[in-house]
């Protein structure tokens, strides 16, 4: 599988109805989501990495060759720097993106393997709860963590969701060839 860019939309008036089945990709500012697309497409600049996190406030859709179905990218949320105003757009952007979809498949929410559960991450997945989105929790930049303290951030998370979360790393690859079988099966079942 790879990745190519479709369509970036920074304006609720860009949006359209897209009819095939989508998976988004969710997470904090900075929690490694540009890094994840960059791997999970095999190219380096497909997704820009953020030197200034929080900056980028769009909807990246990127198809998924060849199978066909989308991985949408949801600007990263929960970065104290930006704006009240900014944060309401992101908010109207979202929330006008979910409205009336019934493609969504489920929403992947991309959480720091190295932190316990955050206010701002289960905020977010309430949120996808309430729009009856299922969740795929993914433990990021997990080359960085040991494996027994990822192992107690993912019973911390395994507890709140009641489900396991897997553990990828950008950096080495790890677990992405098992985070497209799952998206895969996902988007196909
Ligand atoms: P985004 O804001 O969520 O898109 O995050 P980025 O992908 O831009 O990554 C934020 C920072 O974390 C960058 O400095 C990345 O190099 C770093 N990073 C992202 N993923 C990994 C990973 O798997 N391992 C390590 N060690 N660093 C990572």
């Amino acid at each position: 599988n790879t990745l190519k860019l479709m369509q970036t939309v920074y304006e609720i008036d860009q949006l359209e109805q897209l009819p095939v089945p989508q998976i988004i990709l969710a997470g904090r500012s900075n929690v490694g989501k540009s890094s994840l697309v960059n791997c999970l497409a095999e190219r380096k600049k497909l997704a820009k990495i953020s030197a200034t996190p929080g900056k980028t406030r769009s909807l990246n859709y990127y198809e998924v060759v060849p199978h066909g179905y989308y991985i949408v990218d949801l600007p990263g949320y929960g970065y104290a720097k930006c704006s009240k105003t900014e944060r309401a757009k992101w908010g109207q952007l979202i929330d006008r993106y979910l409205e009336g979809n019934a493609y969504v498949a489920a929403a992947v929410v991309l959480l720091d393997s190295r932190l316990t559960p955050q206010k701002n991450d289960i905020d977010m997945i309430s949120y996808f709860r309430q729009c009856n989105i299922p969740i795929l929790p993914v433990l990021t930049k997990s080359d960085k963590t040991k494996q027994g303290e990822r192992a107690k951030i993912q019973n911390k998370w395994q507890d709140i969701l009641h489900v396991k979360p897997l553990c990828v790393s950008s950096k080495s690859g790890m677990n992405r060839t098992k985070l497209w079988n799952l998206l895969d099966k996902t988007a196909m079942p």
